[in-house]
């Protein structure tokens, strides 16, 4: 395996995104709204850093006014890419268990979701170029990318063309 083109860290309390509510007014939010907009930010702001790419103003699907780039190619990253996250969450106090599989936590496909989507705009410009992906939930210091406290660590590679690598 070659060496991922983006590694970054991002520290902070992981969200899943999937969970979703009904509201009084019979429409769906995410049950978790605040947590998970702060951990996407997190996300978010540490791809910008890591990418040397900025966030697109407005987010939406015209072009940004910052650099006229249409969404379609406002990203680091254009072509197929594989991602990998390691989620790092807090071991409860009552939790003996090596690895994260009581339900305090999110599931991983949900935290993939939420990283995924934080990156969109900055790393690729839309999510569905990632064709191989990859979430593993752990306590800190378990898995070898585990850190001593909740965050995440997300390497991005581009996949390349069959023949033309
Ligand atoms: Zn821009």
């Amino acid at each position: 395996m070659t060496a991922p083109h983006f590694t970054f860290t991002v520290y902070g309390t992981p969200a899943g995104q999937g969970n979703l509510k009904g509201t009084r007014h019979g429409k769906l939010r995410h049950a978790n709204g605040a947590e998970l907009a702060e951990w996407r930010g997190k996300v978010r702001q540490a791809a910008v850093l890591a990418t040397g790419q900025h966030e697109r103003q407005p987010f939406g699907s015209q072009e940004c006014v910052l650099c006229d780039r249409p969404a379609k190619v406002h990203a680091a990253l254009l072509g197929p890419v594989r991602l990998e996250a390691v989620v790092t969450v807090a071991r409860p106090k009552s939790v003996s268990a090596a690895w994260p599989i009581t339900r305090s936590s999110s599931d991983w496909d949900h935290f993939a979701r939420a990283i995924g989507d934080a990156l969109t705009g900055v790393a690729y410009a839309d999510d569905s170029q990632v064709c191989d992906g990859r979430a593993i939930t752990t306590y800190p210091r378990i898995h070898s990318d585990a850190l001593d406290q909740p965050g995440a660590v997300i390497k991005i590679w581009p996949i390349a063309i069959e023949g033309t690598s």
